[in-house]
């Protein structure tokens, strides 16, 4: 278990921040943590980088407890906080250096490794080939990120945890972060926070949501998307054109809407109205060209659980 968070409350004065929270994070998988703003994700990141304090409960990463690992921890975890905080006046190169001579010239796991070989595979790694000789100050936000998750993953940690990495980013910058960042999660633990759904869509494997410092959901993107009121939603396409009216009374379908022509989209309240729509079709003579469900984005379900 690679982060293990149980019944953690965190207090700023009265406010509870985080309200027993609990989850697992495993080996290997890329996390979405979502939530409004204020719902508590940067308090938490925060609390398992060992930047913060928790008030009570229990939090391990790669194993260590926080409270009597914390340096231990930081060597075996790479963390690139919201606000990506860098020293504008050094030079890219210069910095990175700098970051791997913080850990001693030595890998998450012990292993030595050569300062200044390991800073330019990072820079190839990430893409910085052309910037590597300018003043951090003088980059572009998409750049700096990208500065940001170097110095995060350059001591090769077990778990990565990423507060925001593509916020401000443009739509080509996002795409090579992305990849990157599924590229890493090949090998590692990501626990990433963002307030894009396509971006969940795009590379979590599993999503945690909170609101208002409570966990609202914990599941794989596929269980999530299947869930919810339950409602199947299934696209169909039929070789040609038929009545609304008859489509109605297919068994176990509530709405039937039409999308083109002979393209329908059929919802139900019921487990499984495939069979029906298949069935229904045979005894009036219909082909089907295409029947399919249709999953619901990561954004209604994140508007249905955190939603006022
Ligand atoms: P998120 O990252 O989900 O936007 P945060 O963890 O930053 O949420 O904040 C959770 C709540 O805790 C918010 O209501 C915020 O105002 C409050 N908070 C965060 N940091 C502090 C602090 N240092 N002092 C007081 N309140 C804070």
């Amino acid at each position: 278990m690679s982060i293990e968070v149980k019944n953690v409350f965190k207090y700023y004065g009265e406010q509870a921040a985080l309200n027993d929270v609990s989850f697992k994070i495993n080996s290997g998988e890329i996390v979405g943590f979502l939530g409004p703003n204020g719902a508590g994700k940067s308090t938490m990141m925060k609390i398992a980088t060992c930047f913060l304090t928790k008030s009570s409960g229990t939090v391990k990463v790669a194993g260590l407890n926080v409270e009597n690992d914390s340096i231990e921890i930081r060597k075996k975890i790479g963390y690139l906080p919201e606000h990506n905080p860098l020293y504008l006046d050094m030079y890219v190169k210069e910095y990175l250096e700098f970051v791997a001579g913080l850990y001693k010239g030595r890998l998450a796991d012990g292993t030595k490794f050569n300062k200044r070989e390991r800073v330019t595979e990072m820079i190839n790694l990430v893409g910085l080939e052309k910037e590597q000789n300018k003043k951090i100050g003088a980059l572009s936000k998409g750049y700096r990120q990208r500065v940001g998750l170097a110095q995060a993953i350059i001591h090769d940690p077990e778990v990565l945890i990423l507060d925001e990495p593509t916020s401000g980013l443009d739509p080509n910058q996002l795409v090579d972060i992305r990849q990157l960042i599924l590229n890493i999660g090949k090998t590692k633990t990501v626990m990433l926070s963002t307030h894009i759904m396509q971006e969940v869509e795009a590379i979590c494997d599993r999503v945690i949501i909170i609101k208002d410092g409570q966990l609202v959901a914990d599941d794989t993107k596929a269980q999530m998307q299947q869930q919810g009121d339950a409602k199947q939603v299934i696209f169909v396409e039929f070789d040609k054109n038929f009545s609304r009216n008859q489509l109605r009374q297919i068994q176990g379908v509530n709405s039937v809407k039409n999308v083109d022509g002979n393209q329908w989209l059929f919802s139900s309240t019921e487990a499984d109205i495939r069979p029906a729509i298949s069935k229904f079709a045979q005894q009036n003579d219909l082909l089907v060209l295409t029947m399919r469900i249709e999953e619901k984005s990561m954004e209604d379900i994140f508007k249905a659980l955190t939603g006022k």
